[in-house]
């Protein structure tokens, strides 16, 4: 048999016009902080990418003293007619630079190009053309005729999705006549930095939006800063219950956007080929960094050997590699923590008796990269299906019938989203409602859309983004 080589397509990364040095936005400016410079790296190589000042807690102070200014002078009484022009603004030169901010971050992150040009920018743009729409509608939205914004919001964010989960958080909040102050994560805080100087180019009044580079303890200190009225965080079940009860009594509105453990039920009448795709899309989407992944596969057990040897043939294609090459398919892990953590509940897959099938793809000899693997013979009570690995790891238990595939689905703390596949309509009616998790795709997964309500049940968190309903979250109802 030929096999033909693809010859490497990389993107140059001068596009990214990356900086020696960023710093924290403030007050519409960028100015020094007074925390301890981090080094951002990028995954792919382990190189030093940039220098980036971090925010100390007199910085917070600072940011939300100047997001408390904005909101009472200019953007908590601006019409909603004219913050919608600041949006649209936005999310045109979001747009007009998405090459240079698809670059960036798949360096930052090491995501695949394909991915954060085709995904990430242009959802992060759509997010805020949607809202920009909301704007001066708000009063149609369900909530009132005239609903009120709550003040300022501090929000932290991850590093899965470092621009998009900073559009879901600034977009919605400015919509609704909110100011922000946000953290992004400590290993990727480039992006948001950029969207910093897209605020400045789009005259965004200054203190309207500041972002603040720092660890988990900057974090810590957005959310429980005293004049915060809202809070919106992003990231593990773990730091999202230390928040819930650091802010319980304080009065302030929180939404928790936390982690997930999908079940992707294939019954046995699903179309197998186009199911696989789905799959592969679920788990190996983002190196399988997505908390709503579908890292459980749910197989009927009349047609698993058959859907087992299709996945392991796809999955054997896939390209790992250079993330910014436009043939790779699984990027980089986006740490050596986060490789450690995959590395350790993989090995805890096997020592519990789960039968490991690991593509023989090849890996770059430098950078953190964990191969597409699957586990086959899974039960429920095994940590590879009960903790969220957060990487390209999937997970295989059967059912015999429906009842026991929506049992074990819901056999979870989490309740993300989840996934059906079958050829029968009436079964996907029967059976999505009956899943408790908060994003049901049907004969696909990972679809995402600023129209389209985001959010979990029980340890997924609580709260909407996206949608009418995501508004709720940022208005005084
Ligand atoms: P974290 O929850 O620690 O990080 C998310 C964000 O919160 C980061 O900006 C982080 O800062 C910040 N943070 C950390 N501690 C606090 C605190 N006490 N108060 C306020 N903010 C804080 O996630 P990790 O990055 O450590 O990832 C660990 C695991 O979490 C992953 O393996 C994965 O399973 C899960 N996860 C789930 C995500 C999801 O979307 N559901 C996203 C990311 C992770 P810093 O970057 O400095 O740590």
């Amino acid at each position: 048999m030929t096999v033909w080589e693809y010859a490497p397509a990389p993107e140059s990364r001068d596009i990214a016009n990356l900086k020696p040095s960023y710093r924290m936005f403030v007050d519409g400016q960028f100015a020094d902080g007074t925390g301890e410079p981090l080094k951002t790296i990028n995954p792919a190589t382990g190189e030093v990418l940039a220098e980036v000042g971090t925010a100390s807690t007199a910085d917070v102070d600072r940011a939300v003293k100047a997001a408390r200014r904005a909101y009472d002078k200019v953007w908590g009484r601006m019409p909603g007619t004219e913050r919608a022009k600041y949006l649209f603004r936005i999310a045109r030169q979001i747009a007009e630079r998405a090459r240079e901010l698809a670059v960036l971050e798949s360096l930052d992150n090491g995501k695949p190009i394909r991915e954060s040009r085709d995904v990430d920018v242009p959802t992060a743009s759509a997010h805020f053309f949607y809202h920009a729409g909301w704007a001066d509608k708000l009063g149609y939205a369900g909530y009132g005729p005239d609903p009120k914004p709550l003040g300022v919001a501090g929000q932290v964010i991850p590093w899965n999705f470092p621009l998009l989960m900073a559009a879901w958080k600034i977009a919605p909040a400015l919509a609704c006549g909110n100011t922000v102050v946000l953290k992004p994560a400590e290993t990727t805080p480039l992006t948001a930095l950029v969207l910093a100087e897209i605020c400045q180019q789009a005259d965004l009044p200054p203190g309207v939006v500041n972002i603040l580079p720092g660890a988990g303890d900057i974090g810590a200190a957005v959310v429980s800063h005293p004049d915060v009225n809202k809070v919106a965080f992003t990231g593990s079940t773990s730091v999202g219950k230390q928040i819930q009860a650091a802010l319980a009594g304080s009065g302030k509105k929180l939404t928790l956007e936390l982690g997930g453990k999908a079940a992707n039920i294939v019954f046995e009448d699903a179309p197998l080929d186009q199911a696989v795709e789905g799959i592969v899309n679920g788990i190996f989407f983002n190196q399988g960094h997505v908390c709503c992944a579908g890292s459980r596969l749910l197989a009927s057990e009349s047609i698993v050997d058959d859907l087992l040897a299709k996945l392991r043939t796809r999955i054997a294609t896939l390209r790992v590699g250079d993330p910014l090459d436009k043939n790779t398919d699984v990027g980089a892990i986006n740490s050596a923590e986060q490789l450690a953590k995959i590395t350790e509940l993989v090995a805890a897959g096997e020592d519990e008796g789960a039968e490991r099938w690991t593509s023989p793809c090849p890996l770059p000899d430098k950078g953190f990269f964990f191969a597409p693997t699957v586990f086959a013979n899974v039960s429920q009570a095994m940590r590879i299906a009960r903790e969220e690995i957060f990487g390209p790891v999937l997970s295989v238990l059967t059912f015999r019938t429906p009842d026991e595939a929506v049992a074990k689905a819901n056999n979870t703390p989490y309740g993300l989203s989840a996934g059906v596949w079958t050829e029968k309509g009436s079964r996907i009616l029967a059976i999505t409602q009956k899943l408790r998790a908060g994003v049901v795709w049907a004969n696909t997964f990972n679809r995402f859309d600023p129209t389209a309500p985001f959010g979990g049940y029980q340890e997924s968190g609580f709260g909407r983004e996206g949608g009418r309903a995501g508004l709720e979250a940022y208005l005084d109802v």
